[in-house]
């Protein structure tokens, strides 16, 4: 069985989940397992190392026609690839640590015209068909089969004497590539400018760690101003499509007529988008969301923004803000081609109302953490660096990749405050900070802050009244 993994160099590093995927690639027993790279020269350094571990085969897409490439000019690249190498299976990390976008798995499962299972938590592979367990459920699906798969396993370490094995470079004529589609060229997405991060921003009072407890007391039991959603002065579009009512919601607030779309079926949306040519097509961020918006996008050959946090319009163009890798930068982004395509952030509908959650700061204090939101009847929650280090599991985060919540408090313990987190509470009622760090940047999103650890703050909320 010849089984292809496509791996990205993401932060000098391989990137985790697709380091998951490798290792779920070498132990499909008798598989010759080939890895696909898209980057610059040096990441052939990774390929090789990959080569000492088992894979076969290293094989880097690097030409100057690449560079600067978004998910649809990547999927199209990795594409004709995976096409000339004919697998019968291709595993994708969920997503790129960078990106975080999830978008590269499904789009090019629909470039290679092949199944996708995605979110894959557990997987067993015969000669006909991969049969998994995923975060949406059980799936099966005839091979080949394009399959992302998320932090399941711990890539193994190289054997001492173990062999370098083969690695290539292809180029866009290697490829056949239409460099009219490759890197920027072939990329829809553009950004039209960055600035820093204002949204959700709060003046702080600093409080004691004493203060702590009855300070989130009083916080719940003041009555919560509904703010009623802003005057709509600016421009509007005249026609959109959203996928589901919650995407809607969001439609509404930049277009005078939303039609709400019902298909779900990427065949049946995309069907249906060829023939009635809608300008802008918006999605929620869920799971499944994020899985049909990129099959969708790349068969219309058409860009896809992920993750907006906030749509805006001239009146005749949609821009979409995410915050931009790195720093509190918010990125404005426009698509040159149509429809213009875009998941969004929506409020969770219900939420808990009194949030505990633990970023870095409350590693080795997990149960301790558990204990304190017991004790004041929290729900918990965490930042993407405590579900990451395997401390939460994904279901806690809040975030930009996360869930979005309003409680009526939201008590951040631990959490430095990235704009990829804050976007995912800045619409709590009352927002209360505990880091030892007082520069820390989630103070300027609170109400209050307390300047002390976690251990600190945890054995005072567990503490008898
Ligand atoms: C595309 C993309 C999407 C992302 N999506 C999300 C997302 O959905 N959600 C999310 O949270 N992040 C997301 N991130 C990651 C985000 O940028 C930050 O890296 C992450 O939020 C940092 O988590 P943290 O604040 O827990 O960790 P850190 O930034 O490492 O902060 C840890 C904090 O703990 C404090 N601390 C240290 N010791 C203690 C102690 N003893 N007690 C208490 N505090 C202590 C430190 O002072 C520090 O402020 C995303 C990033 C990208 C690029």
């Amino acid at each position: 069985m010849r089984v292809i993994v496509c791996v990205k160099q993401s932060c000098k590093e391989l990137n985790p989940f697709d380091a998951c995927a490798v290792e779920a690639a070498l132990r499909i027993e008798g598989a010759e397992v080939i890895a696909v790279s898209m980057g610059r020269p040096d990441v052939e350094d990774m390929l090789r190392y990959l080569t000492r571990l088992g894979v076969s085969r290293g094989i880097l897409l690097s030409d100057r026609a690449f560079a600067g490439a978004d998910t649809l000019a990547t999927s199209y690249a990795l594409s004709l690839a995976v096409q000339k190498l004919r697998p019968d299976l291709v595993l994708c990390g969920r997503q790129s640590i960078d990106g975080d976008t999830a978008q590269v798995g499904p789009g090019l499962a629909a470039l290679l015209r092949m199944p996708v299972i995605p979110y894959v938590l557990e997987m067993s592979v015969t000669e006909k068909e991969a049969v998994c367990r995923t975060r949406l459920g059980d799936r099966t699906a005839p091979l080949p089969a394009v399959l992302t798969v998320e932090r399941i396993n711990e890539l193994r370490f190289p054997k001492l004497r173990s062999k370098v094995g083969v690695t290539e470079v292809w180029d866009a004529e290697t490829l056949g590539a239409d460099v009219r589609r490759c890197g920027l060229a072939g990329s829809p997405t553009k950004v039209v400018q960055s600035f820093e991060n204002q949204s959700g921003r709060r003046h702080c009072r600093m409080i004691s760690k004493e203060e702590l407890r009855t300070t989130v007391e009083t916080a719940m039991k003041t009555p919560r101003v509904t703010l009623s959603s802003a005057e709509h002065t600016g421009k509007r579009l005249s026609a959109v499509w959203a996928v589901g009512e919650k995407a809607a919601e969001k439609a509404r607030e930049i277009a005078d007529t939303v039609t709400v779309i019902r298909e779900t079926d990427p065949t049946a949306l995309l069907e249906r988008a060829t023939r009635e040519k809608p300008s802008v097509i918006l999605f929620d961020s869920s799971l499944e969301s994020r899985v049909l918006a990129p099959q969708v996008a790349v068969q219309l050959q058409t860009g896809l923004c992920a993750d907006c946090t906030k749509l805006e319009t001239d009146g005749e163009q949609l821009f979409m803000y995410r915050p931009a890798f790195g720093g509190n930068i918010v990125a404005k982004i426009r698509c040159t081609t149509r429809p213009t395509m875009a998941t969004v952030r929506t409020l969770e509908g219900r939420c808990a109302e009194l949030i505990l959650a633990g970023g870095r700061g409350v590693i080795g204090q997990e149960e301790a953490m558990q204990k304190a939101a017991r004790a004041i009847g929290a729900q918990c929650a965490a930042s993407r660096a405590l579900v990451d280090a395997g401390k939460a599991p994904y279901e806690w985060q809040i975030g930009l990749t996360g869930r979005t919540v309003s409680p009526q408090v939201y008590l951040a313990v631990g959490i430095s405050g990235a704009v990829q987190h804050v976007c995912g509470m800045e619409s709590a009622h009352t927002v209360i900070a505990v880091n030892p760090d007082k520069t820390a940047p989630i103070f300027d999103y609170a109400d209050f802050g307390v300047c002390a650890t976690a251990e600190e703050v945890f054995s005072l909320l567990c503490e008898e009244k």
